[in-house]
């Protein structure tokens, strides 16, 4: 059986990268297998989030899945905390990881920088809740950005170590990473080699869901680029990661080949035509989002319902998986 699952942290302002990384695929997987998105609230709090605002950020992810084109009627939307299975496999798997593979999680050390020691112990094992998160439903397909492929690979790790040690063969099925696409890895708008991010301080590194057209001109004119004209071939461009990354998201919001778009700007500088027209993209995209999503907060006994429903058939999805999952580490009473 295929089934999908992924989700999003309520850790900030929604961005481009999440829309085409995540949401867009989302959508469009939901008529294609059995669907389960849901709003990484335990995720978010790896970094401190204040209690005041977390239910509202959890509505506003909601209302984006909503506002994409996620259907509840189609596919399970739900809060990562309504549904305890998650932590209570977690807790299992983080007896099953080894402390050398989290180690090796290159997302963990650009988060903590520096100082990891002052990081909370959850940002560290968070990739083992993620593990949890995907096989608490036997996942077999997880829509996600590329910057999470390293995670995928570790929830495979985990499947397999468990089917071994527990003499299960083929229990947990190794679920695959759905990261290709266009929109697959956005880079930040002020720095061609870090990602785009909801947790980056510079509110100038993304376009977000919710910017107004003046922001989202503002920034995509002061987006980093170089003073070089377009070339004609994209192998040209690969010492130019700003450049590149912006035919990239102008390819993927106007759903054309980066190599057809770069053919139509060769010659000019980004300033010119380019910067100009890659807003008008932006906020045409974004403006009839943004305009759901609004409407949607405004009634957020609507998005609680959504939620509510989908938490409870989360739950009967994830409860016969750890049910078995006791038995198995032979656990009391199971
Ligand atoms: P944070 O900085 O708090 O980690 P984030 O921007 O990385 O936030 P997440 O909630 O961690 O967002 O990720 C949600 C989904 O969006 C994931 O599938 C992730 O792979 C995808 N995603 C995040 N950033 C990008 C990006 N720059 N390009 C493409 N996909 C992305
Ligand atoms: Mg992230």
């Amino acid at each position: 059986k295929r089934r999908v699952l992924s989700g999003v942290q309520p850790s900030g302002a929604l961005h481009l990268g999440n829309y085409l990384g995540a949401l867009v695929k989302f959508t469009r997987l939901q008529h294609e297998m059995e669907t389960f998105i849901f709003v990484a609230d335990m995720h978010a709090i790896t970094v401190w989030q204040d209690p005041k605002l977390l239910t509202s950020q959890v509505r506003e992810i909601a209302a984006a899945y909503l506002a994409s084109g996620l259907d509840p009627a189609k596919a399970t939307i739900f809060p990562q905390s309504a549904v305890p299975e998650h932590a209570q496999l977690a807790w299992v798997f983080n007896c099953v990881a080894r402390l050398g593979w989290l180690d090796r999680m290159t997302q963990f050390k650009d988060k903590a920088g520096k100082h990891k020691e002052r990081e909370s112990v959850g940002l560290y094992t968070y990739p083992v809740l993620q593990a949890a998160d995907i096989l608490v439903y036997k996942a077999t397909h997880v829509p996600v950005g590329e910057d999470q492929r390293q995670h995928l690979e570790l929830t495979r790790d985990i499947a397999a170590k468990f089917n071994h040690d527990f003499d299960v063969p083929g229990y947990f099925p190794l679920p695959e990473a759905l990261t290709e696409g266009p929109g697959a890895r956005i880079m930040s708008l002020r720095d061609g080699s870090a990602k785009m991010s909801k947790s980056d301080p510079s509110d100038n590194s993304r376009l977000n869901l919710m910017d107004d057209a003046d922001a989202i001109s503002q920034k995509i004119r002061k987006a980093r680029t170089d003073p070089d004209p377009l070339p004609e071939t994209l192998e040209e461009l690969k010492d130019r990661p700003e450049a590149l990354n912006l035919i990239g998201i102008y390819a993927a919001l106007s759903e054309r080949t980066a190599a057809d778009v770069l053919a139509e700007f060769t010659g000019q500088g980004f300033g010119q035509s380019f910067k100009p027209l890659l807003a008008d993209l932006a906020v045409a995209k974004f403006g009839a989002i943004s305009g759901e999503m609004r409407r949607l907060m405004s009634e957020p006994d609507e998005i609680d319902r959504i939620l509510a429903a989908g938490a409870e058939k989360a739950r009967e999805a994830a409860a016969p998986t750890l049910a078995e999952v006791k038995k198995i580490v032979g656990f009391w009473g199971s």
